[in-house]
């Protein structure tokens, strides 16, 4: 079978590509490399030990897509790519809604001209917004905070109305909690451009002494230490989750939570990160970040009955994964 990767370069698809290939599946990977590198590419191969055919383009160039489709008989799509910055989208929300909400419109438009009706959707936990924890996939989705996250929000839209109109349509749309940690090998991993905006790539960058000392974002939430909860996932643990999506999809639209079900605060982590890798994180307590809520983390009944998985990696391997990775990586 062939699968077409968009964003098959990036963080999170690049560690779905190395399990689809190990699962046996032939991929394709489309991607512009606006925020992934192409030597990503090789590690792919190096990991596996198999052959990965790869297109540098833009997936809202469609003619360019389109040939990709002539060229392959493709059985399915997981499409991952887009932009994922919180922050920046409050800046450039026009970015963000024509690379994410154009992307996923274009790429759709080329499944149902080709026949295409096998979908994998990349979305987050951020859709939840100020619901009450644990969110649970049948919850209203109440207003977003930010651009970002109503990218994911009007996609998902889309994607329910295509396969109103289109019965054959069969989609997974996969909410994704804080994906961290790295493939074992520590070749392939989270690199972000500049200074992180996350939890794990920040502890990563202080424990490299590249930077100084871990802001951490307010002490007087509603939550067991007063810090921000989060439920953090290994990212091969997110990758098999997509295999299990692709492969028990079925017609209509299926939403699943992709998360652990447990919440960690950010002292926990810390925490967690010097223990295991041994390794002091100098801290201080700051200012709330505007738009944080105190506690994300996922009811994971469905996805576990559903389609048979569960997140299997716990909070020490994403810690010492994510420190593997960023130490092999100078
Ligand atoms: P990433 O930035 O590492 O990967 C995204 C990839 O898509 C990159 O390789 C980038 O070059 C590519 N890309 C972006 N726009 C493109 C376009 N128009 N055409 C072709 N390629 C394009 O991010 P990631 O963490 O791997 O996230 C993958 C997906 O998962 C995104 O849709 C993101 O919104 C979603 N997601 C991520 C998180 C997270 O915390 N990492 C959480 C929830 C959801
Ligand atoms: N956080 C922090 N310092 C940082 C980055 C994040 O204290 O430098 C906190 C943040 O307030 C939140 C948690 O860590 O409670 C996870 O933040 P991240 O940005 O990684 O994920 P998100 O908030 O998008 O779920």
């Amino acid at each position: 079978m062939n699968i077409l990767v968009t964003g098959g370069a990036g963080f999170i698809g690049s560690h779905t590509c190395v399990t689809l290939l190990n699962a046996g599946y032939n991929v394709i990977i489309a991607d512009n490399l606006c925020n992934s590198k192409k030597d990503t590419i090789d590690k792919i191969k190096v990991i596996t030990n198999k052959d990965v055919i790869f297109y540098q383009v833009d997936i809202n160039q469609e003619k360019e897509v389109d040939e990709i489709f002539n060229n392959h008989i493709i059985d399915g799509v997981i499409h991952f790519a887009g932009f994922k910055a919180v922050g920046e989208s409050v800046k450039k929300p026009l970015d963000y809604y024509y690379n994410n909400v154009l992307s996923t419109i274009s790429i759709i438009k080329l499944c149902e001209k080709y026949g295409v009706d096998r979908f994998v959707f990349s979305s987050s936990a951020t859709v939840y917004g100020n619901n009450a924890v644990p969110f649970k996939e049948d919850m209203e989705l109440l207003s977003t905070t930010n651009p970002y996250g109503e990218t994911k929000v009007i996609s998902e839209r889309i994607l329910k109305d295509t396969s109103t109109a289109n019965q054959n349509f069969s989609v997974a749309i996969l909410r994704y909690f804080n994906p961290v940690g790295a493939h074992e090998s520590g070749l392939i991993g989270e690199s972000p451009n500049g200074v992180p905006n996350n939890l794990m790539p920040y502890i990563t960058q202080v424990a490299k002494r590249n930077l100084q000392v871990l802001k951490v974002f307010g002490n007087d939430y509603s939550t067991s230490d007063g810090t921000g909860v989060r439920d953090y996932i290994h990212v091969l643990d997110l990758a098999e989750g997509h295999v299990a999506a692709f492969e028990n999809l079925k017609k209509g639209v299926h939403i699943y939570n992709l998360g652990t079900g447990k919440g960690t605060s950010v002292l926990e982590l810390v925490e967690a990160f010097e223990r295991v890798n041994n390794i002091k994180i100098p801290l201080e307590i700051v200012d709330r970040r505007p738009g944080d809520i105190d506690s994300c983390y996922a009811d994971t009944s469905k996805v576990k009955s559903e389609l048979g998985w569960n997140a299997k990696r716990d909070i020490s391997s994403m810690c010492r994964d994510s420190w593997r990775f960023e130490t092999n990586n100078e």
